[in-house]
């Protein structure tokens, strides 16, 4: 594998719960389109979770493979929802992929397949986890702060942060509407919401570049230039944005040069990619290629390059900086 291949800092992993893994998935979330989607995009055996949960791996152990341009794939934990007094509140947790269960996928494509642990700060012994992880190899944390269920901003967290910073480990933070999960506070994701993690020192990575996902109105984008300008621990990811609610943030992106050096690749496995975005840049014959791309990861990247986004950084200069 080249050096120069790219990091994928948005990848998601998705279980069925089996004994043992500590993952959970409700009802409402195996009846939803999101949940058949994957499903059935994915090719997995439902009638089966174990071989159901291998085939999900193997997939994206395959495509991952397969790909040119990207040679590691951060792969994503999702944490629950958390009542005040910190233990999980199941009824409003909708979907969670345990950090063990990350690290055990993980192992199934050693040094490509990075653990990208998620942890609610609002859980009880958040910090103890986030020594735990850390001590496990974790790269970074997810959180998903809608449907969560926690204000990023509460004061009460910034012991959280400071225990990141000093563990050296990214926090990669949803923004914007969420619409995957059954998110309830949407003001949770906005992105003015990161700054106490950014003061705290954290390296903060804002996924699918900072937009809103509602098509037009992109109340985040003047607080993604703001916090970019203020602080230098602040990035981005491109990931998602050739879906068609977030197409209008990557075709304004690529008109800001001056922030391709905060940007981080990501795709937001296993959401699809799509290649129109190099029509609408004019680039027919580059549409051509990312349409017979044959792994998602190096459609993305292909689309980036021919809308002119230039990424400056990998994931891994920023973990070793
Ligand atoms: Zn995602």
């Amino acid at each position: 594998m080249s050096a120069m291949k790219l990091t994928d800092v948005h990848v998601h992993l998705a279980a069925f719960p089996v004994p043992g893994n500590g993952c959970l998935l409700s009802p409402r979330m195996r009846k939803s389109a999101l949940f058949k989607m994957v499903a059935a995009s994915q090719g997995l055996p439902l009638r089966d979770a174990e071989l159901s949960n291998r085939a999900y791996v193997e997939r994206l152990k395959a495509e991952l493979a397969g790909s040119d341009s990207v040679g590691r794939a951060v792969i994503l934990g999702m944490d629950g929802a958390y009542d005040e007094s910190g233990d999980l509140d199941d009824e409003h947790t909708d979907f969670l992929i345990s950090n063990d269960y990350v690290f055990e996928a993980a192992s199934f494509f050693p040094g490509r397949f990075l653990p990208g642990v998620s942890i609610n700060p609002q859980r009880a012994g958040a910090i103890d986890e986030l020594q735990r992880c850390s001590e496990k190899g974790a790269v970074l944390v997810k959180i998903l702060a809608n449907s969560q269920r926690f204000d990023p901003a509460d004061r009460r967290y910034r012991p959280f942060y400071r225990a990141m910073a000093r563990l050296r480990l990214p926090l990669l933070a949803h923004v914007g509407y969420e619409f995957s999960l059954i998110g309830r506070d949407q003001g949770a994701g906005d992105a003015d919401r990161l700054v106490p993690a950014l003061e705290e020192g954290v390296v903060v990575i804002a996924a699918h570049g900072c937009s809103t996902g509602l098509f037009f109105w992109e109340k985040n984008w003047p607080v993604a230039r703001y916090l970019a300008a203020r602080f230098s621990n602040f990035y981005m990811d491109v990931s998602a944005m050739t879906l068609p609610n977030r197409v209008g943030g990557l075709m304004r992106l690529r008109r800001h040069p001056e922030l391709f050096s905060r940007l981080l690749f990501g795709t937001d496995y296993p959401l699809p990619v799509f290649s129109y975005p190099c029509l609408l840049a004019g680039a027919r014959q580059d549409f051509r290629q990312a349409r017979t791309a044959s792994n998602r990861f190096d459609r993305q990247a292909r689309v980036l390059g021919a809308l002119g986004i230039r990424l400056e950084k990998d994931f891994t200069d920023i973990i070793k900086a």
